[in-house]
Parts: C-alpha cells; sequence; structure tokens
C-alpha cells in the first residue's frame, strides 16, 4: 500500500499551518514571538504542539517510538481526522462491523462518506473475507473494535491480521478496552502493517475520560498526516501535564484494572442466577451485555431506581439487551439489589 495514493490530493498537497512553537523549538530565555502575555501564570505559554514530554513517556509504557504516536482531543479526534485525511467526501466509503463504537459512524456522517455495514457473525465475531467483500475500490478504511464495545469481545486475532493483509487501505483497531483484556494489543505488529492504526484512550482503565486525551499509533508517515491536518495545540498544557502525571503512575492503573475484573466476575455470576437475565456474553472489558427478558421495562425500573445502565436493544444483534458498567462493589450490590426487586414486582 502507498500512502500517496490513498490520501486525499488537497491533504497530499497541503502547507499546514506553522505555528510560532514550529518555527523555535528548543530553550531560550525571552520569547516575543506568539503574541502571548508576558506575565507569568503557569498557563500563559502555548504549550508544546507535539505534546513531546508527554509522548515519551507513552513511548516507554507502550514500546512504540515517538514518531508513531498521535495524540487527539479523545480518541474521537483521532477518528474524524482520519476520515478527513483518507476519505473524500460524496466519492470514498469505509467498511465497519456491526454493531460497534457509534462514532465511526457519526464522523462519517459528518464528512459524507458512506458507511458500509458488516455485520458481526453470532458469535460477535468478523470475518475478513466478509469485510472484504463489502469493501471496493473507494474503500479507504476498515474499522475495528477489539474488545468489542457494545459486545465486550475480543475479535479473533487471526481474522484482524487476515483483513491487515488483504485489504489495500488503513485497518483501524480501536483498543480502547485492551487494558481489561488477557489478549495482547496489536501494537507489537504496528512495524509489520504500515496500513494498521492501533488507537487507545486514557478514558476507560486509566480513569482519565474527563480530560479527553486519546492516542493513535501507526506508521510514522500516517502520524506524520494526522499531525498536519490537526489544530495546532489540540492537546491544552493542563491535560499535557495532568496526564503526565497519571502516566508515571502504572501501580494504581493495575490496581484499579484488578479490581474492575474481580468486580466483573462477581457481577457475571450474581447475574447469571437471577431469572429474567436470559444470556450474559462473554466480556474482555469493563462492561458486560447481558439479554434479558424485557429490555425496555427493565431499562425504565433501573431508571426509576435512579440506575442508570445503557439500552442498546435496538442494536443489530443485540435484541433485548442492557450494557452495564462494571462499577464498585458497592454500585454493582446496588444494581443487583434493583434486578432482585424487579423480579419480585413481576411476579
Ligand atoms: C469509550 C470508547 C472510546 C474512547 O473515546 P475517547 O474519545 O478517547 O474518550 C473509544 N472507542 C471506543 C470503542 C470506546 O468505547
Amino acid at each position: 500500500m502507498k500512502l500517496n495514493e490513498i490520501l486525499r490530493k488537497n491533504i497530499l498537497s497541503l502547507q499546514p499551518y506553522s505555528c510560532a512553537r514550529d518555527e523555535f523549538k528548543g530553550e531560550a530565555s525571552v520569547y516575543l514571538d506568539a503574541n502571548e502575555s508576558p506575565f507569568n501564570n503557569d498557563v500563559n505559554r502555548y504549550p508544546d504542539p507535539l505534546q513531546l514530554k508527554l509522548k515519551k513517556r507513552i513511548s516507554e509504557l507502550k514500546n512504540v517510538p515517538v514518531d508513531n504516536i498521535f495524540l487527539g482531543n479523545g480518541s474521537d479526534e483521532a477518528i474524524d481526522l482520519l476520515y478527513r485525511a483518507f476519505c473524500e467526501p460524496n466519492v470514498d466509503n469505509v467498511v465497519a462491523m456491526e454493531p460497534s463504537y457509534g462514532m465511526y459512524k457519526v464522523s462519517a456522517a459528518i464528512n459524507d462518506i458512506d458507511y458500509r455495514k458488516v455485520l458481526l457473525n453470532e458469535k460477535f465475531d468478523i470475518d475478513a473475507y466478509k469485510l472484504i467483500d463489502a469493501s471496493n475500490i473507494h474503500t479507504k478504511i476498515i474499522w475495528l473494535c477489539s474488545p468489542n464495545n457494545p459486545t465486550g469481545n475480543k475479535l479473533s486475532r487471526a481474522e484482524i491480521i487476515k483483513t491487515l493483509q488483504w485489504f489495500r487501505g488503513i485497518v483501524v483497531v480501536d483498543e480502547a478496552y485492551i487494558d481489561f483484556s488477557a489478549e495482547d494489543s496489536l501494537l507489537s505488529s504496528l512495524s509489520e502493517y504500515t496500513n494498521l492504526v492501533v488507537l487507545q484512550t486514557l478514558s476507560k482503565a486509566w480513569g482519565q475520560a474527563a480530560i479527553r486525551l486519546g492516542m493513535a499509533f501507526a506508521s510514522n508517515e500516517i502520524i506524520d498526516v494526522l499531525n498536519k491536518i490537526k489544530y495546532p495545540y489540540n492537546i491544552n498544557i493542563l491535560t499535557q501535564r495532568h496526564a503526565l502525571k497519571v502516566l508515571m503512575d502504572t501501580e494504581t492503573l493495575n490496581k484499579h484494572v484488578q479490581i474492575i475484573l474481580a468486580e466483573r466476575n462477581t457481577l457475571c455470576k450474581a447475574l447469571s442466577k437471577i431469572d429474567m437475565v436470559k444470556e450474559i456474553y462473554k466480556t474482555d472489558a469493563n462492561f458486560v451485555l447481558v439479554r434479558v427478558a424485557d429490555a425496555n421495562m427493565l431499562y425504565n425500573w433501573l431508571v426509576s431506581s435512579s440506575i442508570i445502565v445503557r439500552n442498546r436493544s435496538n442494536i443489530a444483534l443485540c435484541e433485548g439487551c442492557l450494557r452495564i458498567t462494571v462499577g464498585t462493589a458497592e454500585d454493582n450490590s446496588i444494581l443487583l439489589q434493583a434486578l432482585s426487586q424487579f423480579s419480585k414486582v413481576l411476579k
């Protein structure tokens, strides 16, 4: 795959904005180049547009070179930029597995890109052949998500690899939930597949949803394109500083992941003893998809008990299903209590 052949022409020829911090990099004693306020209050200077300090820490953690890392205002920024880099509005299309994360589709619609859905099989898994079959010469991106939201399972590694090998375009694998999975990340395959983009985020296992920090890992050619088209200062300094601090503390990350995994286990066992729970799908994430007797009625009952889960019952293959995030032991026991009350009310 030649990147220049799949990039949009206007992006290929784009002369990017050059900000003050692009033109002069390094240390100086007097900065009079960016029309900033000279009065120091800790946030009066523009932040590093390429977030090097933060990327060095991520590079250590993930064992991926800095040049292969892009940071965005949430994963959602990387998703949107990938459309804008590769997909010509009204001409190109993407292929995505269904059901999966809603932003791939919304972002396609915003960018006026045809979104081609391929249903998962009965095991909620992909079939590489079906994905390729749904593509044509205008297909620029295939969206995969593993572990998948909302089904919770990881995808077959062999089918992901086949997709990477067969498809002459970008294959995005969204690993937002990888820290909860026993499966290895695809990051170790980055150098092998130049068309692979791996998405991860600080929003889930790292517990930092509010600071908005998403990571995209890919070949340095792809990362260069994303850097060229992003807003110059897309990650604010408060997020950069806070993220750096958080990323030093892997002990807390590991502790919280262990607690969530133990709670997930307890929650699933308890759910399996409840009559109206018809099926608990295998999960590699910090949530569990369950099929229940009457999803809408149960959802409303939970809302009226001030407990909010995600009603996924109107989504393809998830008929009758609720998606439940694993909370603290207390959250989960409040949920279970409400479920057993609901069973009694029904009788
Ligand atoms: C939660 C989630 C994300 C995270 O998005 P951010 O913008 O980084 O908060 C990405 N992908 C999937 C599949 C998710 O479920």
